[in-house]
């Protein structure tokens, strides 16, 4: 358990295990998270009508797991061919893949809070970067929405691949020339140039996100 897993699944609404209670007595900034989780739900609890954003994943259908198993196995072996190993990860530090790690860590969970935005609309502000169809063959989205990042617009998704979750930061406006990575606080992140502007992929497992970025990259 990590502070990332602990957030998400509190986010998700699922309760406290007992691995979550664990790390969070052990993880001040956790423990804060905690109380205003608890203090946001009985907020919520206290009257407000909450309507439940139209989810992305109701249309989404089991089957679709299988070929993306294949898909993302394929797009690890590009990865390795291109040379993209596990060392490639110890020697770089750059600086927007660290922001992009920052990001995870202080400000995902406000994000998703924020609330998503509707599908046409993710699916026409991303149309000439990276495409919603694309990230679907992917993975699941179980959060997209606007956010500031890094001096401008950039769009959070929270997408579950089968060996995990990623995080993507899409910046439409960010031009990057070569591809950026960092590892910090026990998580990954790269940055991928797009078609228009670039992308971020965090997560807590190398790999995954080293193969996340390949089907990315195509
Ligand atoms: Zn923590």
């Amino acid at each position: 358990m990590n502070c990332l897993d602990y957030r998400r699944t509190l986010l998700a609404g699922d309760g406290e295990s007992d691995e979550m209670k664990a790390h969070r007595l052990q993880c001040a900034a956790c423990g804060d998270a905690h109380r205003e989780h608890l203090a946001f739900e009985s907020d919520l609890r206290r009257g407000l009508e909450v309507a439940v954003p139209a989810g992305f994943e109701a249309r989404l259908l089991q089957p679709r797991v299988a070929k993306r198993r294949l898909f993302l196995a394929a797009a690890s072996a590009s990865a390795l061919a291109a040379g993209v190993g596990a060392y490639a990860w110890l020697l770089r530090d750059d600086p927007l893949a660290l922001a992009c790690i920052d990001f995870v860590m202080k400000e995902e969970a406000k994000s998703i809070m924020m609330g998503a935005m509707p599908r046409t609309e993710a699916a026409r502000v991303l149309a000439d970067s990276l495409p919603l169809e694309q990230l679907e063959r992917i993975g699941q989205i179980r959060h997209i929405g606007p956010c500031p990042f890094n001096g401008a617009t950039a769009y959070h998704v929270v997408l579950a691949v089968p060996q995990g979750k990623v995080t993507l930061l899409i910046m439409p406006d960010t031009v990057l020339k070569s591809g950026q990575r960092a590892v910090h606080e026990g998580l990954h992140a790269a940055v991928a140039p797009l078609r228009k502007g670039s992308v971020g992929i965090v997560g807590s497992d190398a790999a995954v996100v080293s193969s996340v970025a390949g089907a990315i990259r195509g």
